[in-house]
C-alpha cells in the first residue's frame, strides 16, 4: 500500500508510510534532533576529552 504526502513532506508523513526523498530527509533530521536533545540532557556538550583530561591531571598529581 502506497502512501503519499502530496507535497507536505514531514517526519510525520514518513511515519505514516510515505517514502519520498523529502519525507525521508525530514525523518532523518527529526531523528538527529531527538538524538542531540537526549545527549545534551544527559551529559551536555563535551562527552569526549573532559574525563580523559581530568584523569591525566590526576596522574600528574600522583607523580609529584
Ligand atoms: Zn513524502
Amino acid at each position: 500500500m502506497r502512501v503519499k504526502c502530496e507535497g507536505e513532506s514531514s517526519a510525520n508523513q514518513y511515519s505514516n508510510g510515505c517514502r519520498c526523498a523529502d519525507c525521508r530527509e525530514a525523518w532523518r533530521v527529526h531523528g538527529l534532533e531527538g538524538a542531540v536533545k537526549k545527549r545534551k540532557g544527559v551529559r551536555r556538550d563535551s562527552p569526549i576529552p573532559e574525563h580523559d583530561a581530568f584523569t591525566r591531571e590526576q596522574i600528574m598529581e600522583a607523580r609529584k
